[in-house]
């Protein structure tokens, strides 16, 4: 695997092979929204990408990336859950066989889309071992190529595309608030950032009780966690990348964080105000807009909804509580 950074002409890349394949999602604004920021602020609503979520565009740019010989002896990864669906789609598109390692405790939603796309899931627990082991494990067994979730430039490059496309709708920005989690849509972002309104602060946020990335970027190394325990089920990484990282630190603000309570406060306000489901990971960014963690008044500012794939009843519950 390389271990070279994704350019932003590598986001251009994957925005080409991504036409006409992946959706390009919405940009949706609320009176409401406006008027709690006191700023102009613009979704860009992942929530209804193909398969819920962002990740379909990296699953899909790392596929196609592939050589024949690779796509023979197909693919395997490691997810809590959009990821797995991703590269289950993913390939299935392309005609590639795809092994899914999830945890135990993944959202019944999730494993289920997951095999209805046709991937093969096999299970470990994710509080007693180490999912990384078991998929280079399976890797060596049956020489398929590992896709991690966010460590690797192809899929990094694909996951900035969702961000390249904002841009080109809305022009420059003030402020760009990001999901994160290992990082690959914080790195893939910031690169289109950088690149199409360098002026933008770009912000990652993630759950409170798995705060790693603020960690490492104060600390200006990567500081891993054990693993954290959130309704974010999305953004429940321990570490950030060797990739990802340096291209975080490089072109990213700060790293903010939001409580489970201001997920499920952000959550109930897209259902009640803009009709859309969003999954809790999904609300990180729009969280720290909507519940004021960072002060935004009078800028344009554009929000990631990263995705929208929550078990119902799951779902159901965080609505009334
Ligand atoms: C994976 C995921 C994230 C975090 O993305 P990273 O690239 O790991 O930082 C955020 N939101 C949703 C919905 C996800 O599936």
């Amino acid at each position: 695997m390389s271990t070279a950074l994704p350019t932003f002409d590598d986001v251009v890349a994957a925005s080409e092979r991504l036409q006409g394949v992946a959706h390009r999602t919405p940009v949706l604004t609320s009176t409401t929204a406006d008027a709690i920021a006191g700023a102009q602020v613009f979704f860009k609503a992942e929530n209804y990408q193909r398969m819920g979520a962002f990740k379909f565009r990296g699953g899909y740019n790392a596929i196609a990336r592939l050589t024949p010989e690779q796509r023979a002896r197909g693919v395997v990864t490691f997810s809590s859950g959009n990821h797995a669906q991703a590269i289950a789609l993913a390939s299935r598109l392309q005609g590639v066989k795809a092994t899914i390692i999830m945890p135990l405790d993944a959202p019944a939603a999730k494993r289920a889309a997951t095999e209805g796309y046709g991937g093969t899931v096999v299970t470990y627990d994710r509080y007693t071992e180490d999912r990384e082991t078991v998929a280079k494990r399976l890797q060596a067994e049956t020489g398929a190529t590992l896709i991690p979730p966010y460590d690797h430039a192809d899929v990094i490059a694909g996951q900035g595309t969702a961000a390249k496309e904002l841009f080109e709708e809305v022009g420059d920005l003030d402020y760009l608030f990001v999901c994160l989690g290992g990082g690959g849509l914080l790195g893939g972002s910031a690169l289109s950032a950088a690149a199409l309104s360098p002026s933008c602060q770009v912000y990652g946020v993630e759950p409170e009780a798995g705060n790693d990335g603020q960690q490492s970027l104060r600390a200006g190394r990567i500081i891993p966690i054990p693993t954290p325990k959130s309704i974010a089920d999305g953004a429940l990484t321990t570490h950030l990348g060797e990739l990802t990282f340096p291209i975080i630190q490089d072109k990213v603000k700060d790293i903010l964080t939001v409580s489970d309570a201001q997920l499920v406060a952000t959550m109930k306000f897209f259902a009640e105000r803009m009709k859309m489901v969003v999954e809790p990971t999904g609300c990180l960014a729009a969280a720290a807009v909507l519940q004021k963690v960072h002060p935004v008044a009078g800028a344009r500012v554009g929000v990631i909804i990263s995705g929208g794939n929550v078990d119902l009843k799951a779902y159901g519950a965080f609505l009334e509580s």
